[in-house]
């Protein structure tokens, strides 16, 4: 079955008890049992529901895995992946994660003895220096935030593999529909479903996926003993949200095209950061492991300043001044006081994020509105 087919169906069955089309949200913290331990196979909601089945049954499908564990929030499932570990493990993650990402590593599972590295993984040759006996795990986003740096994941997988170490990919940039880390030999992903999965900007929400039987029972154990569970009504809108993804990313995909090219023509524009184009200094892993290059960018200003970004900011209708990504509405946003603003400027600078850097989160709004919005901005 093809992913298009997939997005619609994986999962999800007529309702039994009356025939619904739509998976209903199964409201409720219990299911009655016919005699003690005489039941349907839910007994208590923390442990199952049958709205977060047919969702975490779908995720499974769309990103090539056998297994879907569902969370709270990106951050919840990510803690979840970290919970695998014991004390004494090492990790090596990229050296340019999420905010939060690189928050929970440092602020809190350094605490439970836990060490991270962070390394440039451009060259995914550099593994193999950072690699020790404790390894257990190495972490890698790509798309990476804000500079779309492009990242090889079979070829990190391929060393992982080797060395007898989990390779877990954020893969919340890209989507299932540009990418299938798990394809390429990755064992875990993850996803913040708050973004391009949901898609309308409306639920907070993450994702594990694996294709391995042990690993999933790991994370299901972690995933009901810890509890970070997400609510059936946003496993419905994930459920909602993932019917469109197909369609939506075409035109994110169609959409960031046109708003990179004309930002890069345009004279008051100094750099466009997008695996689109065929100097991107990763274009050719992109092509390789990339069905698209999807609608995030980041551009700088010749006139480098804080105060010629912030005009431009305050200065766009269609794209709305705020943080995340992936919805159907063009969002813009400033690194450098947003996200990054806990980064030191000489650290942020030094990392390529310059005053005037800013990120585009391109929606699926008509591209010449979008390209008239920006061009009255810029100026
Ligand atoms: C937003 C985001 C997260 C965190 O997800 P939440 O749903 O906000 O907890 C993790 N990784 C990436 C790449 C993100 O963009």
């Amino acid at each position: 079955m093809k992913l298009g087919t997939k997005l619609i169906h994986a999962g999800v069955a007529p309702d039994p008890s009356t025939g619904a089309i739509m998976t209903p949200i199964f409201q409720t913290s219990t299911y009655v049992q016919s005699a003690p331990g005489e039941h349907k196979g839910y007994e208590y909601a923390r442990t199952q529901n049958p709205t977060r089945d047919a969702l975490q049954n779908a995720l499974a499908a769309i990103e090539g895995g056998t297994h879907g564990i569902c969370f709270g929030s990106g951050l919840a499932a990510t803690d979840g992946i970290l919970k695998l570990l014991q004390p004494g493990d090492e990790v090596i993650a990229t050296n340019d994660l999420y905010g939060g990402t690189y928050r929970i590593f440092t602020k809190v599972f350094e605490r439970y003895g836990i060490k991270f590295r962070f390394i440039g993984l451009q060259d995914a040759s550099n593994l193999e220096a950072h690699i020790t006996a404790q390894t257990k795990l190495i972490w890698l986003e790509t798309p990476t935030n804000p500079l779309l740096n492009i990242i090889d994941i079979a070829a990190c997988a391929e060393i992982a593999r080797q060395k007898g170490i989990l390779l877990c990919v954020d893969n919340t940039f890209a989507s299932p529909y540009l990418q299938n880390p798990l394809e390429l030999g990755a064992d875990i992903v993850v996803h913040s479903a708050t973004k391009y999965l949901g898609g309308h900007s409306d639920v907070v929400h993450g994702a594990v996926i694996v294709k391995d039987e042990e690993l999933a029972k790991q994370l299901y154990f972690i995933q009901n003993s810890c509890g970070a569970v997400p609510g059936p009504q946003d496993c419905f809108l994930v459920l909602r949200g993932i019917k469109t993804l197909h369609v939506r990313m075409q035109r994110h995909c169609e959409n960031g095209e046109a708003i990179a090219q004309f930002l890069r023509n345009h004279p008051r524009v100094a750099r466009v950061y997008w695996p689109g184009f065929t100097d991107h200094p990763n274009h050719n892993i992109a092509r390789k492991q990339m069905r698209g290059f999807g609608g995030m960018m980041s551009f700088t200003l010749k006139d480098d300043n804080l105060a010629a970004a912030n005009r431009i900011l305050s200065g766009t209708h269609l794209f709305s001044l705020a943080e995340s990504l992936g919805g159907v509405e063009s969002l813009i946003g400033h690194p450098a006081s947003m996200t990054h603003a806990s980064i030191p400027r000489e650290e942020r600078i030094k990392n390529g994020l310059a005053d005037s850097l800013i990120r585009l989160s391109v929606g699926i709004e008509d591209a010449s509105d979008l390209i008239e919005d920006l061009n009255n901005a810029i100026g």
